[in-house]
């Protein structure tokens, strides 16, 4: 293998340069040339590629988004749109590609590896939500930006005496609320995954307020119902007013966490080795602390779960 490239595509996530980084640079330490591909699977059909340097990728470590760039691109489950992007990677000369992105990126990369065009998958998400490793990278950066912008409410919510619905990310995966709300103390956490009883909030404020406490903050995931939507409900059962603050894409961007940048650099380099080691169709990922790599379909065919143990523990320790 000569030379390879790297793009990234879905939803954007802090951290993706570092990840872009680690690859150039492991490719280079092993004297590969890395290819950068803008817009993702579209910038792959339409060939908008560029050579990277090892100086294309300094200063970029502590940057969030991505210096690739990011799309949807749709068309991309289109047969022949994969056979143009593998006649757009061949043509450069290029054996091998990785993708950073969540399982629909996956998809996308398993489907040029069955075409046989080797490809390697690197968890970058801000939602948690890939099956295989116990963490993706932008989660931990996420979930400091929405813990910083909590405790910022919970001043105000504390010297106004007021109940504080907060709007997290997070359309099928809990994960963000669930560790938000531990870490930011919340009275209450919503999550998909999880049924819940209007009647069970309502309960829980009112025992608050029996005790003297007149504040509270409730997280609630996007995926189970919109911030404002909720306020309405709990407003016209109790009688008391309910503020929203819906933290929406501010939880996207951002300087990468430290955290998220050895995430990023640890996947990024197992990538590119993979690709060497001649391996196709893997994703790589962290469990136990080491890094791990497993089947692609492994990662969109079985079905992420949120730690239903932390929902439990979010519970009794704000009781
Ligand atoms: P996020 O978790 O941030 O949403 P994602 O990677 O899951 O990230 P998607 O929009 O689902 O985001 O997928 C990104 C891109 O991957 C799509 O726009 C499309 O180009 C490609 N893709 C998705 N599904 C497939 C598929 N079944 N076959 C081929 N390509 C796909």
């Amino acid at each position: 293998m000569k030379k390879i490239a790297v793009l990234t595509s879905g939803g954007d996530a802090p951290g993706m340069n570092a990840a872009i980084r680690a690859v150039v640079r492991k490719a280079h330490y092993h004297k590969i040339d890395v290819v950068g591909v803008y817009y993702g699977y579209e910038g792959l059909y339409n060939g908008n590629f560029e050579l990277l340097d090892l100086g294309s990728v300094g200063g970029i470590i502590q940057r969030g988004g991505t210096m690739l760039y990011s799309a949807r691109f749709p068309e991309f489950k289109e047969t022949e749109m994969q056979n143009k992007a593998i006649e757009n990677l061949r043509k450069e000369g290029i054996d091998g590609l990785v993708v950073i992105g969540g399982d629909g990126s996956y998809r996308g990369a398993m489907a040029l590896t069955e075409k046989g065009f080797p490809c390697v998958g690197i968890p970058g998400t801000i939602d948690n939500d890939i099956p295989g490793t116990e963490y993706t990278i932008g989660f931990d950066t996420a979930l400091n930006t929405a813990v910083e912008a909590i405790d910022k409410i919970r001043d105000t919510a504390t010297s106004h005496e007021n109940t504080f619905i907060v709007e997290v990310m997070g359309r099928n995966a809990g994960d963000i609320a669930l560790w938000t709300g531990l870490a930011a103390g919340a009275e209450t956490v919503l999550i998909p995954e999880e049924e819940f009883e209007i009647e069970d909030i309502v309960a829980r404020l009112e025992r608050s307020a029996a005790r003297g406490k007149r504040h509270s903050i409730i997280i609630v995931a996007e995926g189970v119902m919109p911030g404002h939507k909720l306020g309405k409900i709990l407003e016209e059962r109790t009688g008391v007013q309910i503020r929203v603050s819906v933290l929406g894409h501010m939880q996207r961007g951002g300087a990468p966490s430290a955290r998220d940048r050895v995430l990023a650099g640890r996947l990024g380099a197992r990538a590119v080795e993979l690709l060497l080691e001649g391996q196709a169709g893997r994703a790589v990922g962290i469990q136990n602390h080491a890094v791990v790599d497993y089947d692609l379909k492994e990662a969109y065919e079985n079905e992420h779960k949120a730690d239903v143990s932390l929902y439990t523990l979010s519970k009794e320790l704000s009781i």
